[in-house]
């Protein structure tokens, strides 16, 4: 069987079958792999690769602008359990033509955000690449033992919600493949895609609520994201995507280049926002800024409102 067939998650469960861990470590499946600790703390792992070609050009993205992005979309994992930053790993593989002032602009970008966040780097591995340069980090977090906000914990009857815009990521590569004119408007755009923020202090926030079910972070769109969250809790849902929040400068940006803003809000990926799903009871506990964008109901379908199309979200193969 070819990739495309088994597809990205086919591929993991078939991985994660031959693998069993014991009952008390969360393992493959989740944003974090959870494991309990006698200290009164889970350790949260999680680990994200990003290759030269599929996941940037580096004819265009800045190596600051790289190293901001390696670890802002593996904060984003820890975010995602509502878990606290430990520390970082970094592994490179580099072709020979990139140089060591590239290096040293990449690990700015890297201490920026790590000084941002206050996580420290502890280790890695630097190799070289025949070809393209991949990168790959590995993050270390921790938060009180089984207070994580896992995948399978929705309730039927829970609100659907995110903490910010989607769409504006998936409009700025967009914007990138298809080399329009840098406007002000779409530098934005761009910008978003290069230097997403982890959403660390909201997904502590929204840890710190009970009636917070499941979480997790957006990194291939909400129209792949919801169902994970749906498979792992035995549930359906019905999102309106007229609730989704669109930025002014991915709406005026689909208007201006006649992109569809649904199918960008919902399969553009890489937003890095958290998508929740709450009690209703509990919203006014709430001290950050979400948007409620559908609700949690029996069965284990999606159904969009406000559109004929299925959004299907981010596929790798
Ligand atoms: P995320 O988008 O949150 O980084 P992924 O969709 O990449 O998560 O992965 C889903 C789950 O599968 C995670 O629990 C991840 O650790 C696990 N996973 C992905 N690839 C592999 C692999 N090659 N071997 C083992 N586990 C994997
Ligand atoms: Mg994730």
């Amino acid at each position: 069987m070819d990739l495309k067939s088994l597809g990205e998650f086919g591929l993991i469960e078939k991985i994660r079958s031959q693998f069993p861990v014991p009952q008390s470590i969360t393992g493959i499946g989740d944003d974090c792999s959870i494991i309990p600790q006698k200290t009164g703390f889970d350790t949260l792992v999680s680990t994200d690769m990003l290759v030269e070609g599929t996941h940037f050009l580096l004819s265009d993205i800045l190596p600051k602008q790289l190293g901001w992005k390696s670890v802002a979309v593996n904060l984003s994992d820890i975010a995602a359990m509502g878990g606290e930053l430990v520390g970082t790993f970094l592994s490179i593989a580099l072709p020979k033509h990139i140089s060591v002032d590239w290096v040293e602009q990449f690990m700015l970008g890297y201490k920026e955000i790590s000084d941002m966040f206050s996580v420290p780097l502890l280790g890695g591995d630097t190799t070289s690449s025949d070809e393209k340069l991949c990168i790959n980090v590995t993050v270390l977090g921790k938060i009180p033992t089984n207070t994580s906000k896992k995948r399978s914990d929705a309730k039927v009857g829970d609100l659907v919600c995110v903490t910010g815009n989607l769409g504006d990521s998936g409009a700025g590569l967009k914007a990138i493949l298809e080399s329009v004119n840098r406007s002000e408007i779409v530098s934005h755009l761009i910008s978003k895609h290069y230097h997403p923020m982890p959403r660390v202090t909201e997904g502590i926030s929204l840890r710190n609520c009970d009636g917070v079910h499941a979480m997790m972070d957006i990194s291939d769109g909400i129209g792949s994201d919801v169902r994970h969250i749906l498979k792992a809790s035995h549930v359906g849902a019905e999102i309106n995507v007229n609730s989704i929040p669109i930025s002014k400068e991915m709406d005026g940006a689909c208007e201006q280049f006649g992109w569809n803003k649904y199918e960008l809000a919902t399969s553009g990926g890489e937003d890095y926002e958290l998508l929740f799903t709450i009690d209703e009871n509990y919203c006014k506990q709430l001290s950050i800024p979400y948007f409620v964008i559908g609700k949690i109901v029996t069965g284990d379908s999606l159904k969009w409102l406000g559109s004929e199309n299925d959004f299907i979200g981010y596929r790798h193969f």
